[in-house]
């Protein structure tokens, strides 16, 4: 701590004791930047790259501290000074360069890789003002920038550049590397790519910008909107740039490595996170030829070197760009693409399997298939769904190539930082030893029947809840009741994760109340999400739950017996505060849809119980609880398949149902008509009744029903600490440790 106090000192003249928490912060942060400098690079005969357009890294320092193995240390230092590291922390601007769970997964993953002590750098943009911070206004989201980047940061400045060509212009590159530091290991890195030129003073109002300014925009925002021909060009800009300071960056470090070109696959290797960085494929073929290789040799070689992974089967989010669009920003890739459709088209003629369609748009995920070694789904279900119905076409082709990685969650973040006292309470009863063999937490079935434990883990859960309260009522001024129920749904706001039928219940709930049924144990019903801004229905949802959480809040019986919670601004630090504090994890997805789910494994591991259906991971949680620990409703996704495939779902079918008819037109009612506005809220209802893709009514009356059971078996304390122990218990498998080391297994083969 000697070297705190000097930094101190230098930056501050004082002593760590008279620094503000400002001051302090800016102290630490030096401190880890300096003791990290000192650590030893991961070395590899072959390394992997994982290049992604979103990395959620979260806030870093106190991550940082518990993977150099001085949390503790560090956190009496301060105690014994009069501070408080969670105080501190508060200090740390959050990065907001994901969207959601595909970002945050590439975070885990980046530490999971340092963890196991395995070669492997993250490769990504450096967005000024990341995706964007929500504001709620009236009732509605409304979006600013997110600025995060100061004068001392993780960033760090290299020398390292690169001049990337576009149409008619060209840019110089600058690359930023922050250390990825493994759990008692070596370090990696991080490097994000930006440009010199940028002008954040092009950002007016919002999020508003000239998208036609490349050189001075081009990594201001994640996602830009995209709703004309200005944001999709500008989107092909930021993924070629990304790609080709990638390429470069990859094919400069194996060069200084004394790598042989031809032999690159033997050294490198490549993971293609979803499609946004697709276009590293003919950029490295292009590369490859300017170094003297030979095209079909250089294609032999790239396919050897790349691996895909697919996160969605949502077919708006199978990206594919038209040619023209390509032409004018990146003419250089253009012989390379149509090189690479002749070689599928001469060899295939079904039409859904070309790389270049009939319309002239280029299939972005029908590259990665074609011409890498690997692609992956990442849970059981998602893959088997690729493998049958997606993506059949493909695996038909290629069955080898395809496989299961089922997603994971890096245990340092969501278990030993966000939840101190259950991580404490874990090591008394099993030991430490689940921190590097995640498996061990079955050690806590041991404890299943043993009354103190369980009440021990009561006492935890009502002290997170009580932060949680604290939180709130700090941050939002809303006051909430930890003797409640807290019933939790934080995801991005989608209609497919259907916030809309949690709604619904929420409806049915308080007709209830007003009829004399009211709850035995009071529920807060916690949100968190962000939609996108130019996702009209999603914003809508918003502005429903703000409503109702007015309406309900304010409703001197109601609110007795039940409140709402839209969290504003929904990130990884807030992900923090209320997972620890979950009683109900809302994993409501319709069938088939959700890939996989990451949170729903924060919270099992957090001792939340998951009211779910039959999607994404919760497959693999409820075959590890078993049934009798986890609240399943709805219908299966082979029946959900079947509805698409007949279109014979018909919501106004449902929806004339007399009890559904009932909640739904309370949407456009007196009493939430007084609070919000006509034109969104009844956009939201004609949704319900005409369209309902995510089909919301088809599980309505089964979801509340299980909800009723959930809450129910709430009541019964003892049964209920021991479904809580029991997810904890199970949740070994949900590491990212376990998925990087399958990934190393199967597909990268590292070491
Ligand atoms: C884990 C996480 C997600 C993903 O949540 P899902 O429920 O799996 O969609 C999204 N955002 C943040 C901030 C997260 O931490």
């Amino acid at each position: 701590m000697q070297r705190l106090e000097k930094i101190a000192k230098a930056n501050y003249g004082k002593a760590l004791r008279e620094c503000s928490n400002n001051e302090a912060y800016y102290a630490l942060l030096e401190m880890v930047k300096v003791i990290t400098a000192e650590k030893e690079e991961i070395k590899g005969d072959k390394k992997v790259y994982y290049i992604s357009a979103e990395f959620l890294i979260g806030k870093l320092l106190l991550n940082n501290l518990i993977n150099l193995g001085i949390y503790d240390k560090v956190a009496e230092y301060l105690k014994e000074n009069g501070k408080d590291i969670t105080e501190i922390e508060e200090v740390e601007p959050e990065p907001s360069l994901g969207n959601g769970g595909l970002g945050r997964l590439a975070a885990c993953f980046l530490d999971s890789i340092a963890t196991l002590g395995l070669a492997g750098d993250g490769i990504g943009l450096n967005y000024h003002y990341g995706l964007f911070k929500q504001v709620f206004r009236n009732n509605l989201q409304n979006e600013e920038k997110n600025p995060w980047i100061e004068k001392d940061s993780w960033l760090n400045k290299t020398d390292i550049s690169f001049d990337v060509e576009f149409g008619d212009f060209s840019v110089k590159s600058r690359l930023y590397d922050i250390d990825v530091i493994g759990y008692n290991n070596g370090k990696n890195k991080l490097h994000l790519f930006d440009i010199e030129t940028i002008d954040e003073s092009m950002v007016k109002e919002g999020i508003k910008f000239d998208k036609e300014e490349i050189a001075k925009n081009l990594t201001l925002f994640l996602y830009p909107d995209d709703s004309d021909e200005a944001g999709h060009l500008l989107r092909i800009y930021q993924q070629y740039f990304m790609v080709s300071n990638g390429a470069q960056y990859i094919l400069k470090e194996a060069k200084d490595r004394g790598v042989d070109l031809h032999k690159l696959n033997e050294h490198v290797t490549i993971q293609i996170n979803d499609t946004h960085p697709t276009m590293v494929i003919p950029e490295l073929i292009r590369l490859l030829m300017k170094e003297g290789i030979h095209m079909s040799e250089a294609v032999k070689i790239v396919v050897k070197t790349c691996a895909y992974t697919n996160h969605t089967i949502l077919a708006e989010a199978l990206e594919k760009w038209p040619v023209r669009y390509l032409k004018k920003v990146v003419p250089q890739l253009i012989p390379i693409i149509e090189a690479l459709n002749a070689i599928i088209s001469e060899k295939y003629s079904d039409e859904r399997v070309q790389i270049i369609d009939r319309y002239d748009n280029v299939h972005m995920a029908n590259i990665d298939i074609h011409f890498g070694y690997s692609t992956n789904g990442v849970a059981a279900l998602h893959t088997d769904i690729l493998k049958n119905s997606e993506l059949k076409p493909f695996y038909d082709i290629y069955p080898e190539r395809f496989n299961n990685k089922t997603n994971g969650i890096t245990f340092r973040r969501w278990l030993m930082h966000c939840n101190h006292e259950l991580t404490a309470f874990i090591d008394k009863l099993i030991g430490e030893g689940y921190k590097k063999d995640a498996l061990e937490l079955e050690k806590l079935g041991a404890f299943i029947d043993n009354n103190e434990v369980l009440a021990e883990l009561d006492g935890i859960k009502k002290l997170k809840k009580k932060h949680l309260r604290e939180f709130l009522k700090k941050s939002q001024g809303v006051e909430i009741d930890e003797n409640s129920i807290f019933d939790i749904q934080i995801k991005r706001l989608h209609e497919y994760k259907r916030q809309q039928l949690n709604v619904l219940y929420i409806i049915y709930k308080y007709l209830e109340i007003k009829k004399g049924h009211c709850p035995t144990t009071p529920i807060t019903f916690i949100f968190g999400a962000k939609a996108a801004p130019a996702y009209v229905i999603a914003k809508d949802i918003i502005h429903l739950i703000l409503s109702l959480q007015e309406l309900i809040n304010n409703d001197p019986v109601a609110s007795r017996y039940i409140k709402v919670v839209m969290v504003e601004n929904y990130n990884v630090s807030k992900a923090e505060k209320l997972i620890p504090a979950c009683d109900v994890s809302e994993q409501i997805s319709l069938a088939s849809k959700e890939a996989s789910g990451t949170g729903n494994m924060k919270f099992m591991l957090n001792g939340a119980v998951t009211l779910g259906t039959m999607d994404g991971a919760n497959v693999e949680i409820a075959q590890l609880v078993g049934d009798e620990n986890i609240y399943i409703f709805g219908e299966s996704s082979d029946s959900v398949i079947k509805h698409y495939e007949k279109r014979d779902y018909i919501s106004r079918d449902y929806y004339e149902k007399p009890m559904i008819k009932e909640l739904v037109d309370f949407i456009t009612g007196e009493e939430l008509l007084n609070i919000g506005n006509r034109e969104n809220l009844e956009r939201v209802k004609n949704e319900f009744v005409n369209k309902d893709w995510f089909m919301t009514l088809l599980d309505l009356e089964d979801y509340i029903k299980v909800k009723n059971e959930i809450f129910k078996a709430y009541e019964d304390r003892e049964r209920w600490l021991k479904m809580s122990l029991t997810n904890i218990s199970k949740a070994g498998f949900f590491s990212s440790d376990r998925t990087i080391a399958d990934y190393n297994r199967d597909i990268w083969k590292l070491k």
